[in-house]
């Protein structure tokens, strides 16, 4: 076990000049129609709402709302280009448009990480170092595909399924946009997308982009709105496939929904990780490891590590390092390039994870949070803890989808296991120790789709991502994203 001696210190009599990054060059409309058949379009009926600056409350533009007329023209555009250019295009050619809008993404990526932080909230570190070039990786990827899908399934003829309808949420807007439509396009099919209603501003960059890359008309469609606009697009006749990101709760809509359709269907929802470090543990890096699960994007993150299970043995010296490292964090500005967590993505994300705050506290559990100074504006949350927690709690069940770490504790592997595993969740989890054994015992037993060893919330678009039980079904990313995307005959 490390000696309780070795301690990090990060008191420090050093303090960071703002270092803003700047919005000059960034050109947002004030208005962005709708995306059908490669031409901006307006909203048949739907009118208009304002996408805002969550860290300002300003109003940076205005998005059509798509309504089901829109729908029935996106749909239709997609069918044709299907039906037409698209199909008759040889593999190795459509590999080439996917190319192309990686390329452009990458010529791009300053622009796209501002607009990200400005419309989303979230650290322009992260928006320029994670986000934009994962989305332009993930295009790179599946553009190798496009022309070598017989040698990934050999001997069974992969098709193409036709007209995909795409709903994403608002944690990773442009790189949620890049799961879904880069494999979609290198197997051959068209699609409808739809980004979430607080974050719609890279995917219409992104429209100019597929525009600029001279994709044939209606590959790519994308419409803005809300809710009713993805069920208009979920329940649309003309759709073959569904792919959704989301939310369990709206995932468990749709899938009734579709059930007695013939639409395909790959849900990507909700988690709630745990973290699990044991004694034998790099504990200083583990402390990294449990501020990056937790507080990377204010923990609006499926695969966050939202539940630190941390051996008792080692429990009160790896909180005490922790509330150090938390005591760093700087939150504030996201387009400061200091700031490590950035503002709450809307004002009822805000309402949602006050509302558990209250609930951790009426269970019993010891809130704890840093003392950092907020924004006077904008949607704030500091970096909190709920200790003390038991497994009934709601604060350890429920995704919080905020920077809220429930923090428990465990005496041995199989307490771990049992406590990892006892929620509806199965997305993803961590596991710190210095033991390959132990690892293997405890990632073979845990109910996860996705697992970290000794590091966290590492992403490659070659590696499989997705869940069991309630946070889904499909996988995206690898070669297995490129099956929901096929009919294999
Ligand atoms: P949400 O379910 O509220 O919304 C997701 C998208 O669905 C949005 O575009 C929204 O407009 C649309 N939508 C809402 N109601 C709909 C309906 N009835 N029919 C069709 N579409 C509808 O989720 P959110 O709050 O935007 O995102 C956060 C959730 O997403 C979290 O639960 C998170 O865990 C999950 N998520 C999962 C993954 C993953 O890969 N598993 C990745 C990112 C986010």
């Amino acid at each position: 076990m490390p000696s309780p001696a070795v301690q990090l210190n990060f008191s420090t009599t050093w303090s960071y000049a703002p270092a803003p990054e700047s919005a000059a060059h960034v050109k947002v409309a004030p208005r962005y129609e709708l995306f059908i058949d490669n031409r901006f379009t307006p909203p048949a009926e739907g009118g208009y709402f304002d996408t805002i600056n969550p860290a300002t409350e300003k109003k940076l533009s205005e998005v059509a709302r798509a309504t089901a007329a829109d729908v029935d023209k996106a749909v239709a555009a997609a069918r044709r280009a299907y039906e037409g250019p698209w199909s008759r295009l040889a593999p190795n050619e459509r590999g080439k448009y996917v190319y192309r809008i990686a390329r452009m993404i990458q010529d791009r990526a300053r622009e796209l990480a501002v607009i990200e932080s400005m419309d989303g909230g979230k650290p322009i570190r992260e928006s320029r170092d994670v986000d934009v070039p994962l989305a332009a990786a993930h295009f790179f990827y599946y553009a190798g595909w496009a022309d070598k899908l017989d040698y990934a399934f050999p001997n069974r003829s992969p098709k193409p399924l036709g007209v995909c309808g795409q709903i994403i949420p608002w944690n990773f807007p442009l790189l949620m946009a890049a799961w879904k439509l880069a494999p979609a396009l290198a197997t051959g099919n068209t699609v409808v997308l739809k980004p979430a209603e607080t974050t719609p501003l890279t995917a219409m960059k992104l429209a100019e982009i597929i525009q600029d890359a001279d994709l044939p008309p209606g590959v790519v469609n994308i419409l803005t709105g809300a809710g009713d606009s993805g069920a208009a697009i979920v329940n649309h006749p003309g759709i073959d496939k569904i792919a959704f990101t989301g939310s369990t709760e709206v995932g468990k809509l749709i899938q009734k929904s579709l059930a007695s359709s013939r639409k395909k269907l790959t849900l990507e929802l909700g988690g709630k990780a745990a973290n699990i470090v044991f004694a034998d543990a790099p504990i200083d890096q583990a402390v990294e490891g449990i501020i990056n699960g937790i507080f990377f994007n204010q923990g609006h993150v499926c695969c966050a590590g939202s539940r630190l299970l941390v051996q008792e043995s080692i429990a009160e010296m790896v909180l005490r390092k922790l509330k150090d490292r938390m005591r760093t964090l700087i939150v504030g500005d996201p387009l400061d390039k200091n700031t490590d967590v950035g503002a709450i993505n809307s004002k009822p994300q805000l309402e949602k994870i006050q509302q558990y705050l209250k609930i951790g506290g009426e269970e019993g559990a010891d809130l704890w949070c840093t003392e950092c100074d907020l924004p006077q504006r904008g949607y704030w949350c500091r970096p909190t803890l709920f200790l003390n927690c038991s497994q009934s709690h709601r604060v350890v069940q429920d995704e919080i989808f905020g920077p809220v770490l429930a923090v428990q504790t465990f005496r041995t592997v199989e307490e771990a296991i049992e406590k990892a595993n006892n929620t509806p969740y199965g997305l993803s989890g961590g596991v710190w120790t210095d033991k390959g054994s132990k690892i293997f015992k405890v990632s073979s037993q845990l109910r996860a789709g996705v697992l970290w060893a000794n590091t966290y919330n590492k992403f490659d678009p070659a590696s499989p991502f997705g869940g069991y039980k309630e946070s889904g079904m499909g996988r995206e990313g690898g070669l297995h994203g490129l099956l929901p995307y096929l009919s294999l005959n």
